[in-house]
């Protein structure tokens, strides 16, 4: 967002990150997932460099850090989250091991075979799972691991309708299958993959939203682009609660050749 003057693309993100920072989670997942994916990973340490990737504002992270060993740092584009993150961090009485930074999944500030985890929950979506596993990698110690959580499609086909919303969000989407296929072929030994529950989406991601929505629709009252964020997001529930048996996240666990 830099120096240059506002455009309607900053005051859209300042609404995004506005209506999201007030929500535990900015994405589908629940601290009984975090700690599911995080039972398939081996040999942390209080040494561990763990790394979450658009992290938001750190609910995943602090249940992470709770459960591992080792220093976690949480990085997102969004400086608005990250100074949440670190509140919620110090206030957690988490800060002496687990710390928010500013930046972006496409330029990480880390050394090469620096880390022993690489986390990510329902962000790796903003530069594309093939890309973000293949570019990651360089980052992770030989036998570190990768654990990301990604929108997949469950079967070969599905209705018109969720399959071009799909395409037009993130085209990225696939298979399972051909997920695992494409960490197989980026040089990671997939190690587990697991369907995060429905409650993921209703009782951790979108029923939270009901009572933000209507707040956040009083204080903007008069503003197109709020009321149009807070449709969408329903859209977004409606279409889950119809096309839930065709889509969903999927974690993925994979180890570095
Ligand atoms: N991991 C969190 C969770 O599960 O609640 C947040 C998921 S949210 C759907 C996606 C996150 O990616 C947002 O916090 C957003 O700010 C962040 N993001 C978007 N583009 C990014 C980028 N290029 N680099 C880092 N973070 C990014």
């Amino acid at each position: 967002m830099g120096n240059e003057s506002h455009s309607i693309h900053d005051f859209d993100y300042s609404l995004i990150c506005e209506y999201f920072a007030s929500l535990e989670r900015q994405g589908p997942g629940s601290p009984e997932v975090t700690v599911r994916a995080l039972s398939f990973i081996e040999g942390l340490t209080t040494e561990s460099r763990i790394v979450d990737l658009g992290c938001g504002t750190g609910g995943q992270t602090r249940v992470l850090a709770g459960h591992a060993p080792g220093s976690v740092t949480g990085l997102d584009l969004f400086p608005d989250f990250i100074r949440i993150f670190n509140a919620n961090s110090q206030a957690a009485g988490l800060s002496e091991r687990v710390r928010g930074i500013v930046g972006s999944m496409d330029a990480l500030p880390f050394a090469e075979e620096e880390l022993d985890l690489i986390w990510s929950e329902g962000a790796i979506y903003n530069i594309g799972f093939e890309r973000g596993i293949r570019e990651w990698r360089r980052f992770l110690r030989p036998g570190g691991y990768l654990a990301v959580s990604e929108a997949s499609w469950f079967t070969e086909s599905r209705p018109d309708e969720i399959d071009r919303f799909w395409n037009e969000a993130y085209p990225g989407i696939d298979t399972i299958a051909n997920k695992v296929g494409q960490l197989q072929q980026a040089g990671y030994v997939p190690v587990a993959i697991f369907i995060l529950p429905e409650n993921c989406w209703t009782d951790h991601f979108y029923k939270p939203q009901v009572p933000v929505q209507e707040k956040f629709l009083q204080q903007h009252a008069d503003n197109p682009a709020a009321a149009g964020l807070v449709a969408e997001q329903q859209r977004e529930a409606r279409l889950y609660d119809r096309y839930k048996t065709y889509y969903g996240y999927a974690f993925y666990i994979a180890r570095k050749l």
